[in-house]
């Protein structure tokens, strides 16, 4: 009998693919189901960084490149983040990755251990915790409030810093609550932050704001730059999920370990992805504009769809694309509610606890999905619950 290192006892792991592979067995079995479960845009990558891929193989670029990303991109990667985030940074502290995901697993393996402590947001992405966990550090949840429109209390997160802290996470727009976190408790934040935490900022649906919201970069803030991870990537602006392509930004004391970490693992992002990856950013970005205007569109729809029906109360959300209404008032729990709605109703949903132990009164929407699915799926909930 072989016996796994304990850590993997601990792994978690995200609840997403296996409603996905639920949702696929259903329709092999001839089941009409609409996908609001999963998080990525319904649209294609844009057609120029499809043939910038494609002409980087044609190229002959198939070999390594360098562990932290070929110059070219770096450089595309500082450029855009002067001019959307108004901030000088150097190519030398940008690193490629294959997604955002390797960023959080690197930020938080560099910072897990048994003694540590790691503060992350409750509900959220749940590969935080589970990383966490992996290392031996201790999980501390900054619980994300309905009624704080889901962005986290400064306050409350100072609050819980202890000398044992090492690394707080955040992230806005948020996943799964669609939450953006105000620059007043940003930047009370930074101002409060003692020097012996680092930060990772998970900043991945920057580009995905509704209604005139700013998108306040914790790179904006000098006070912090030389501890903040900042997580960013093509996945979700550029509709490139399957191409696995992301960056960080590290400080500069410790971008080497995330090199290091890069070479002992996956060596290096592949060659023509990395190009693809250029003409994204340097490209045009109408593609991105007409999806963000879809994105809105059926948010419109879809919130008010939420709002009515039978015991769910829904936040308006500030960003990405996901709805998480409050589901307490129908008087069932969020796991019987997203089994209900897949086997009965026919639509994939996330139940909020598969986002943390502060969420199991909500269920997550995608609204990755068109205007006549979102309306359909309402239709069918409506007639379920109801019914
Ligand atoms: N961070 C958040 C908050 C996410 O929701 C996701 C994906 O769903 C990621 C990071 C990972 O992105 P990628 O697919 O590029 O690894």
């Amino acid at each position: 009998m072989t016996t796994l290192a304990p850590g993997m006892s601990r792994l978690g792991t995200e609840t997403a693919f296996e409603v996905l592979a639920r949702a696929a067995e259903l329709e092999r079995q001839g089941r009409d189901i609409i996908n609001l479960g999963i998080g990525q845009p319904d649209f294609p990558t844009p057609e120029h960084v499809v043939e910038a891929g494609i002409k980087a193989l044609r190229d002959g670029h198939h070999g390594y490149t360098p562990a932290q990303g070929i110059l070219p991109l770096r450089e595309a990667v500082a450029a855009d983040i002067a001019a959307r985030r108004g901030v000088e940074v150097s190519p030398e502290r940008i690193c490629i990755m294959p997604g955002g995901k390797p960023t959080m697993f690197f930020a938080i393996l560099m910072f897990g251990a048994p003694g540590a402590e790691i503060l992350y947001p409750d509900p959220g992405f749940p590969i935080y915790r589970s990383m966490i966990e992996y290392t031996g550090a201790q999980a501390v949840p900054i619980v994300l409030r309905e009624e704080n429109g889901f962005a986290f209390s400064a306050d409350e997160v100072l609050a819980a810093i202890t000398p044992a802290t090492q690394l707080i996470i955040v992230n806005s727009p948020g996943n799964p609550t669609g939450g953006v976190t105000p620059r007043e408790e940003v930047e009370k934040l930074v101002a409060g932050l003692p020097p012996h935490v680092a930060i990772l900022s998970d900043e991945i649906y920057a580009r995905m704001l509704y209604d005139g919201r700013e998108h306040v970069s914790l790179l904006a803030y000098p006070e912090v730059r030389d501890r903040l991870i900042l997580l960013d990537g093509w996945s979700k602006a550029y509709a490139m999920t399957g191409w696995r392509l992301g960056y960080s930004v590290w400080p500069a004391g410790i971008i080497e370990g995330a090199v290091r970490l890069c070479v002992n693992s996956h060596s290096c992002v592949n060659a023509a992805t990395q190009y693809a990856g250029i003409a994204a950013l340097e490209g045009p970005q109408d593609a991105v504009n007409h999806m963000m205007a879809a994105f809105d569109e059926r948010r419109r729809l879809i919130i008010p769809r939420l709002q009515a029906l039978p015991g769910f109360d829904c936040q308006d959300p500030g960003g990405a694309f996901y709805a998480f209404p409050n589901i307490s008032g129908t008087g069932l729990d969020a796991r019987t509610m997203q089994t209900r709605l897949l086997e009965e109703a026919g639509v994939a949903t996330i139940a909020g606890p598969s986002f943390g132990i502060h969420a199991d009164q909500y269920i997550r929407f995608s609204y990755a999905n068109s205007l006549e699915k979102i309306d359909q799926a309402m239709t069918r909930i409506g007639a379920l619950l109801s019914g």
